[in-house]
């Protein structure tokens, strides 16, 4: 049999990455799934070699023998991304780019690479792969956002370097979200909720056989029915998994019920803000503070952690925000809260606004990693929300606020006390991993 092209798809490494190895050290990472997910879905019949590389665990070898690189970018990663597109391109070997910021800043990508692959690739990437072995890769790929994921091959797994995730487990079953949400790329690069089949959803993780799963879903419950669906049909595969999800899943009984028989351990949430004029200014308005402690209440008697996330830095935010989370997470007892300070992902909503207003204060996407201040905030300096935002991840990483939150919860302790110990090294460590104690 002819061999075919030698393709190698590269994730380019983040900010932890770039600064003293990381929180948790290379090897604890969930395994990604773009990577696997894309070498799923180069034809068979191209016969090709194919190699993945994670830059968060392993190096780029640029003097790889590749015929094409594919490199998939998110905004934080894209200067990173074009430095190794630039690499291989003066070898001569063509990139492709795709991901997120592609997506939203396809123009850009395209001065860095041969061809741009935009929105989801199921059905470009394929098409692009026969035109680069026939000689007719064009510049730009752009998927036709009405996909059928019903066909979707199960993602190359064998491809990764085996023991190199602390949870190598992870699976999507759904793609996009509903909400629209101001601050969120979703809605603009990957547009409203689509499923697999939840056979093929069951089949995957059989095959896998895991014990613990984490699903990587941008919004579990997009569709409330699926997901019903989906954690019945989990019930008997007796594990344990974790996933995104949001307040509303304490609003219907048979969801959460479902969901902890199920095995749900754990759910990430974003709560963004105590403040309703905020949430409102975000169009996050499903999301209300007097809820927040049933939410909270309702998923620790299931026996699911909760791990809720903040957003500093929206305009009606005043230096006050800081302390009055903090106080908030410690006394709700939030298993695992992080806070991120407001960033303007270029196509979002916020982005456009900013501009328009002449507030964006940098567009070095590098620093675009939600731990800096890359805008003029409204209710405070700039100098304020950066130092305030890495405060109040120190605070709630102290032994007493552990210790509240954790006695307040009660649930899956020996978990949480691993968690919090683990971002209690990250939180006293914040600025040196992103080198943000003052604003960009
Ligand atoms: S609910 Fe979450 S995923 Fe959906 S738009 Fe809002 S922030 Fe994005």
């Amino acid at each position: 049999m002819m061999t075919g092209p030698r393709i190698t798809l590269i994730s380019p490494r983040g900010p932890l990455y770039r600064h003293n190895g990381g929180i948790w050290k290379k090897s604890l990472r969930y395994a990604p799934l773009t990577l696997t997910t894309l070498a799923a879905l180069i034809p068979d019949e191209l016969n090709a070699e194919v190699t993945l590389v994670d830059e968060g665990i392993e190096e780029v070898d640029t003097d790889l023998n590749a015929d094409l690189v594919g490199i998939s970018a998110i905004t934080g990663t894209a200067p990173r991304a074009y430095e190794i597109a630039e690499e291989f391109r003066s070898q001569d070997v063509p990139v492709v780019m795709g991901g997120v910021h592609p997506t939203l800043r396809p123009e850009e990508a395209m001065a860095h690479a041969d061809s741009v692959v935009t929105g989801y690739a199921e059905e470009t990437w394929p098409q692009l792969l026969h035109d680069f072995t026939n000689g007719g890769m064009q510049r730009r790929y752009d998927q036709d956002p009405d996909l059928d994921l019903s066909g979707s091959p199960r993602p190359r797994r064998d491809l990764l370097p085996e023991g190199r995730f602390t949870t190598p487990h992870t699976i999507e079953a759904t793609r996009g979200c509903q909400h629209r949400c101001d601050f969120c790329v979703v809605p603009s690069a990957w547009g409203s909720p689509m499923q697999k089949p939840v056979a093929a959803v069951i089949d995957d993780i059989r095959q896998m056989d895991p014990d613990t799963l984490v699903f990587l879903d941008l919004n579990l419950l997009g569709d409330i029915e699926y997901a019903k669906e989906l954690f019945r049909a989990l019930i008997p595969l007796d594990l344990q998994w974790g996933g995104l999800a949001t307040t509303l899943i304490a609003q219907d009984d048979e969801l959460i019920d479902l969901a902890a028989r199920s095995g749900c351990a754990g759910l990430l949430i974003g709560l963004e803000s105590l403040n309703p004029d905020s949430l409102a200014e975000t169009r996050k308005q499903f999301n209300t503070l007097e809820e927040y402690r049933t939410v909270v209440d309702r998923l620790h008697d299931a026996g699911i952690a909760i791990m809720g996330c903040f957003v500093f830095g929206f305009d009606n935010d005043t230096p006050a925000v800081f302390e009055e989370t903090v106080e908030f997470v410690n006394e709700v007892g939030i298993d695992l809260p992080r806070y991120a300070v407001l960033t303007p992902f270029p196509g979002t909503p916020l982005f456009r606004r900013l501009k328009k207003q002449g507030r964006i204060r940098t567009e070095d996407w590098t620093k675009y990693d939600g731990q800096h201040v890359v805008y003029e905030p409204e209710g405070m300096s700039a100098e304020a929300l950066q130092e305030g935002t890495r405060q109040a991840w120190e605070d709630t990483y102290k032994i007493t606020s552990i210790a509240r939150r954790l006695f307040r919860s009660r649930t899956r302790p020996m978990l949480s006390i691993a968690s919090n110990l683990g971002y209690r090294f990250y939180a006293n460590r914040l600025d040196r991993y992103y080198n943000c104690r003052e604003p960009v």
